[in-house]
């Protein structure tokens, strides 16, 4: 059997294209190889289980070898193989026509390079790193002869009778000069543990010296011998896979390791699991938020049927729910970009609406159990649900009955039961509810303490969400206003019909005024002479509540 033969394709020469796209992103091809490795292993599990293949399906694995000397890489596998029939159909076709297809899609596509990242190219991505694939294989199939299949990626192959012995394939790649790095151990043991740490099926890389007990000494010590071991690289099972039932708080708090060495311990953590109208699991933990919040987003990592796909998962985790970490698996966000990437679009909506919705849930169950762990837990979670308030009309909607508002004085309220509390006193004169806050309780604390003689609350948003958190509830939240306790004397703030006394003169108001006002030389500042009674503040200096929001906002830069 010999024959040579022309890959039939449109775009002649897309090898060039991809070469360019891929540039940044070679270390995929380890990825899709071994992917398909991983598929050919469960098809034939599949085949034996419909009783399609009655021989030896044996124990699954791949293995990844590297020979320095021949500078190759095999990818190998004992999984279903391919007759030269499927190869021309699989390979010469799909995989070449899938490359094909990427090109003519992408290649006017302003973000290609993002795109293809994600997404790879299946087979075809080997000749990003070898200058010349082999493939050795024998199909499962009654009386398969072994077949084997060359090409130097250009539209020119050669398939000609093969040396294997067992089912299976073998992907020998020739790796190319400008990546030879590939060749070292490190390296493709990097690119696994990236890529291929939890796939389903046990991957092989070399071995590993494992000290084992061996026994005991004359003193009764025990002894220890070193063998050699696979060295397996994945967890077949983990965590997201298997039912939250089987699952202890130590499994959750374990995997959370295995993902973030040297992290503090999550809070909670919530267990996603949907099959319609599309397939998502996973597991998402809120974290300890440190102050550097940048430093802690972009830590959810994302999977497509245990392979690890990106950890920019921008377009599918909500935006405020960046800063959650673990891990969401979908096969319904497409590894290989020829089955389209504008289908998983539609999905893209879907998934981001079902996790906003998971996480309102488990938070609102959390406060319904035990409002007391939830209480000391807010500190942390705040910012989340703050976060997702202001930036999630459907998620308001649900966090309004959990999100919860501290005082000066520790206590916590939720927004209905905070309304109830203050607006008996604190409601103005138009029948508006005034929520008066501090900032900075330190240096207000003049301020909190008249407010407080006055039997006002006074409430602590001092956090950098909490000036974007105070629009959202005015907006929100009907004939409510709110106020920092220092823009204005607490009478102002809250006015009310009847008239106050002042115990100066209005002589006297005026002269102390103007003395302080020559005093003063920031702009914006307002003096007022407050003394209505004998232990009150006698004078304020205060900025109106827009011009602080306003150099707030300045501040943040824009914000
Ligand atoms: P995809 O995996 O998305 O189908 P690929 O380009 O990765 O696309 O692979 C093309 C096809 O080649 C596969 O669908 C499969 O039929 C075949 N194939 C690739 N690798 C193997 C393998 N190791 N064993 C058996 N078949 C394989
Ligand atoms: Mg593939």
């Amino acid at each position: 059997m010999q024959e040579k033969g022309n890959i039939s394709i449109h775009t002649e020469n897309i090898f060039p294209i991809i070469k360019k796209f891929l540039y940044s992103d070679n270390e995929i091809f380890l990825r899709e190889l071994v992917s398909n490795a991983v598929d050919a292993v469960q098809k034939i599990k599949r085949l034996g289980a419909l009783g399609q293949f009655n021989g030896e399906v044996g124990t699954p694995l791949v293995q990844v070898a590297v020979d320095k000397t021949a500078k190759t890489i095999t990818i190998s596998d004992n999984g279903l193989g391919m007759t030269a029939e499927e190869i021309k159909k699989y390979i010469n076709q799909v995989a070449f026509s899938g490359a094909s297809e990427f090109v003519e899609k992408f290649k006017d596509a302003k973000d290609a390079n993002e795109i293809i990242g994600k997404f790879g190219l299946g087979f075809y991505s080997a000749f990003m790193v070898a200058d010349l694939v082999e493939i050795q294989t024998l199909s499962y199939q009654e009386g398969a002869e072994p077949a084997r299949w060359i090409c130097d990626g250009s539209t020119e192959f050669e398939i000609t009778e093969g040396t294997k012995t067992t089912r299976g394939t073998d992907i020998i790649l020739h790796v190319n000069k400008d990546s030879e790095e590939f060749l070292e151990e490190s390296k493709l043991q990097e690119i696994l543990d990236k890529y291929a740490k939890f796939l389903p099926v046990p991957i092989k890389f070399g071995t590993k010296t494992e000290s084992i007990e061996d026994g005991e000494d004359e003193e009764g010590k025990k002894k220890y011998q070193d063998v050699e071991v696979d060295n397996i690289i994945n967890t077949t099972s983990p965590i997201w896979t298997k039912a939250p039932a089987d699952l202890s708080d130590e499994d959750y708090l374990n995997f959370y390791r295995e993902l973030y060495p040297f992290s503090e311990e999550p809070l909670f953590w919530i267990h996603l699991n949907v099959d319609y109208p599309f397939n998502l699991t996973g597991v998402l933990y809120f974290p300890k938020l440190k102050n550097d919040f940048e430093m802690q987003r972009n830590k959810i990592k994302l999977y497509s049927r245990q392979v690890f796909i990106t950890d920019e998962v921008k377009d599918i985790v909500p935006e405020f729910l960046m800063l959650l970490h673990g891990v969401i698996d979908s096969p319904d966000i497409p590894l290989n970009v020829s089955r389209s990437f504008l289908q998983a679009d539609s999905n893209v909506k879907k998934i981001n609406n079902y996790i906003t919705k998971k996480v309102a849930d488990k938070l609102g169950e959390l406060f319904a159990k035990d409002r007391k762990a939830y209480e000391d837990k807010w500190k942390d979670i705040g910012i989340f649900v703050k976060y997702g308030m202001i930036s999630e009309e459907k998620f308001y909607d649900k966090a309004k009955d959990f999100a919860l508002l501290g005082n000066t004085k520790n206590e916590l309220f939720t927004l209905p039961e905070y309304k109830e509390k203050v607006a008996p006193l604190q409601t103005d004169k138009n029948g508006t509810v005034v929520y008066l806050y501090t900032n900075d309780a330190s240096k207000q604390d003049a301020f909190i303490q008249s407010a407080n003689k006055k039997d006002y609350d006074v409430l602590v948003l001092d956090s950098p969400i909490d000036n974007h958190f105070i629009n959202q509830l005015e907006q929100k939240l009907e004939k409510t206003s709110i106020k920092r306790v220092d823009s204005s004397v607490a009478d102002k703030l809250i006015e009310k019909d009847e008239v106050n006394e002042h115990i100066l003169t209005d002589e006297q108001v005026k002269e102390v005024t103007t003395i302080f006002e020559k005093a003063i030389t920031k702009p914006g500042l307002q003096v007022e002479v407050v003394a209505l009674n004998p232990d009150e503040l006698p004078v304020t200096i205060t900025m109106d509540e827009f011009m602080r929001r306003m150099k707030d906002m300045a501040a943040m830069g824009g914000g």
